[in-house]
């Protein structure tokens, strides 16, 4: 946990301000949850918030409050870089390095906006004026929480369009409670539902909400393109372009496919391949101490969490593959995994 300038940020704040809130490509419902939480709160004090994202949001997110207001730099770069250049706050959530934001981060760099960060990756970048960080925490939205009820003695928690944005980072973030918590966490859970929001409701929207399609390409997936390394403890799940193009896989379409692997009994790291157009996208997941971001980090160009990570490689899906084969019994062997 480290933080800075949270308790002067409100002084700043004590007349309507421009502010911009920046959360990462490829957005989940914390990245979501967070940023509109945060405009929320913000917009009620009477200042003018704008959301920016660099690539669009899952629709199964589209009831969120607020989220048709967000601006996607994919799609409306021009009005994007007009609000960056406006404004006197910029905030980044759930991501801490530019890297995450790619292109979009090109506008805001070399200004003198300060910048509030608040985030639970690892390793962030702590030269920003005012950050509250902790690489522990289960998500942006449970961080937010705690920095919220530190500068409101109201409820805004418990205002029910913000209590919904938090809590569907929260549960997005934890697998609905499976991993990440505790009692603290539930316990700031508890007051985020005493608004009178439908947290089961919420729930099924986000965890019941697949496309047959989507749901027959995870059949696929795990009937036709997983392979087990049970001496390593792991399973890979691979897609080829060809795939992509037989059963016409759009973005989002394979999300949260790699979690399945890890529902087999004695494999504690999941590695999910697929090629994109230019890239391969990996992504891991991990039980216990198997710390992926580091694999990710070291050969993959990528990072995330201990337990959840994710990066690119730019040399085709076997090579991806190959380079994991490799490195991987090294990794299952390290002492401080088991
Ligand atoms: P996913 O596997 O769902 O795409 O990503 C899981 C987590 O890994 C994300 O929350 C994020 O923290 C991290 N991650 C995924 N892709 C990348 C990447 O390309 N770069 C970095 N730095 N982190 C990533
Ligand atoms: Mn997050």
């Amino acid at each position: 946990m480290a933080e800075k300038g949270l308790d002067v940020l409100p002084i700043f704040l004590d007349k309507p301000r421009n502010i911009l809130i920046a959360s990462h490509r490829n957005p989940d419902g914390d990245a979501l949850g967070s940023s509109l939480a945060l405009a929320l709160y913000w917009k009620q004090k009477g200042h003018t918030v704008t959301v920016i994202l660099p690539s669009p949001y899952p629709q199964i997110f589209n009831w969120l409050p607020g989220i048709s207001d967000i601006l996607i730099f994919d799609d409306q770069e021009q009005e994007v870089v007009e609000k960056i250049d406006e404004a006197e706050l910029f905030v980044f959530l759930d991501f801490n390095h530019l890297s995450r934001i790619d292109k979009m981060g090109e506008p805001m760099e070399g200004k003198d906006t300060p910048v509030l960060l608040i985030d639970h990756h690892l390793d962030p970048d702590l030269s920003h004026e005012y950050y509250y960080v902790d690489s522990t925490a289960s998500s942006t939205s449970d961080l937010l929480f705690d920095v919220l009820t530190r500068w409101e003695n109201t409820s805004y928690v418990e205002d029910p369009l913000i209590s919904t944005c938090l809590y569907t980072g929260i549960i997005t973030d934890t697998g609905t409670f499976s991993h990440n918590t505790n009692s603290v966490l539930f316990e700031k859970v508890s007051r985020l539902i005493r608004s009178p929001i439908d947290h089961i409701a919420i729930q099924n929207r986000i965890n019941n909400s697949l496309t047959e399609k989507q749901l027959r390409i995870l059949g696929f997936c795990l009937y036709h393109r997983m392979i087990l390394l049970p001496d390593e403890k792991t399973g890979i799940i691979f897609l080829t372009k060809n795939d992509f193009t037989k059963f016409e896989i759009e973005r989002g379409d394979t999300e949260g496919i790699v979690n399945y692997i890890l529902k087999i009994n004695n494999v504690k790291i999941a590695a999910f391949f697929t090629q994109q157009p230019t890239i391969v996208k990996v992504s891991f997941r991990s039980l216990e101490n198997y710390n992926v971001a580091e694999l990710a980090r070291k050969y993959y160009n990528g990072g995330g969490h201990k337990n959840a990570a994710g990066g690119s490689h730019f040399k085709g899906l076997k090579s991806a593959m190959e380079l994991f084969k490799e490195i991987l019994p090294e990794f299952v062997n390290q002492p401080n995994n088991e």
